[in-house]
């Protein structure tokens, strides 16, 4: 097959090179006899895969010694309600930050164990906005603050980290980074909890990452079941149950290639260029295709993007495709297209689609 790129919102491209290892391995992995899918999560191929993935995963994001990586399962969702759960009581007040699809089912979630205080929303101008920090009504006494650093749907980033504290008291930060997890430098000494999917930039579907300060562990609400509870993951070392053995050994080599490619410092800059340049060919486009999202909260992963005439969007998507162009359609609940272009799409695919774009509008 002839070069192609893959803008899948998630499960999403991963790098190239990844790919290629996991076939050369599949069948026999380091000298074993064995694919990793057939070893015992127990055993001691495993137990250098899982220990790697997580050495890896700490350099890369300069995990200090205080906080536990969980490698999970159940997806972002499960974290939804894990959050609540254990971080706070029964008649708790926990604050959230909405700014679009995945707040608001965060949101929901929460509300079915705990009093939300919404301190802001974006509604008002189509979700397209993160709304100034200075005007968000945040309560005295959270259990935490909640929010989603990227609108995957959306395509909203936040370009700041909220405060962790207010009116000098400490309040866990707790993060959905699903979409912009290892995209950029990050201090994680901020947060309380950060979770992410691993299928949009880490690895493939059934992998959960969490990162959660120690202190917070061992505090679940009394009838939490076994497998939501982040300590029984903690203590067990993410092997109280047989964990994703496959996708764990897919985002360990992820991490290797982060760090083999400069790390997120490096991810970042590329990822800024790539995101300039559709930003930048859409704003040149007069209008032919227009992004909703207000400048400065632009996401650099996933680009949302509408032609100025909706009866042109299935010739866009099929002159994509034909040029090797995949799964540029917006999803379904907005329309039109967008472009998720995690670490692993290479400047080059981003280029290419540009080139596209710019074809199209001149011929339509
Ligand atoms: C994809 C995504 C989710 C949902 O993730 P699941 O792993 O399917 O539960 C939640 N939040 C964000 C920001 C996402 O991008």
């Amino acid at each position: 097959m002839s070069q192609i790129y893959n803008f899948s919102s998630g499960p999403a491209v991963l790098p190239r090179e990844v790919l290629q290892t996991v076939q050369a391995e599949l069948t026999d992995w380091h000298g074993s006899g064995m694919c990793v899918m057939e070893m015992s999560h127990r055993g001691k191929e495993f137990t250098q895969i899982i220990h790697e993935a997580e050495a890896d995963l700490r350099k890369l994001l300069n995990v200090p010694a205080n906080y536990r990586v969980l490698f999970l399962q159940g997806g972002a969702h499960f974290n939804f309600g894990m959050v609540p759960l254990n971080l706070s009581k029964e008649g708790d007040t926990a604050d959230y930050v909405d700014t679009g699809h995945w707040s608001r089912i965060a949101i929901k979630e929460a509300r079915r164990y705990a009093n939300v205080n919404v301190v802001t929303s974006n509604e008002d101008r189509g979700s397209t906005y993160v709304p100034d920090e200075a005007s968000w009504k945040r309560s005295a006494n959270a259990a935490y603050l909640h929010y989603c650093s990227n609108e995957t749907i959306g395509g909203v980033e936040f370009p700041f980290v909220p405060a962790s504290t207010f009116e000098g008291k400490d309040i866990p930060l707790v993060c959905d980074m699903s979409s912009n997890i290892l995209s950029r430098p990050l201090d994680i000494a901020k947060f309380g909890v950060i979770y992410a999917g691993a299928q949009k930039n880490i690895g493939p579907s059934g992998l959960t990452l969490a990162i959660v300060r120690e202190d917070l562990l061992g505090h679940a609400r009394p009838g939490t079941p076994t497998m939501l509870d982040y300590q029984v993951h903690a203590a067990a070392d993410s092997l109280y149950n047989t964990p994703p053995t496959f996708g764990i050994y897919v985002a360990g080599l992820v991490f290797k290639w982060l760090l083999a490619n400069g790390g997120v410092a490096a991810m970042e800059a590329r990822n800024i260029e790539k995101a300039a340049l559709l930003y930048e060919t859409i704003s040149a486009s007069n209008d032919f295709y227009r992004c909703p999202v207000e400048k400065a909260f632009r996401s650099r992963m996933n680009v949302p993007f509408f032609l100025h005439d909706d009866a042109l969007n299935e010739a866009f998507l099929e002159g994509a495709q034909a040029r090797g162009l995949l799964q540029l359609k917006g999803h379904r609940a907005v329309g039109g297209m967008r472009a998720s272009i995690y670490n692993a799409m290479p400047f080059e695919g981003v280029k290419t689609l540009a080139e596209y774009m710019r074809e199209f509008a001149r011929s339509h």
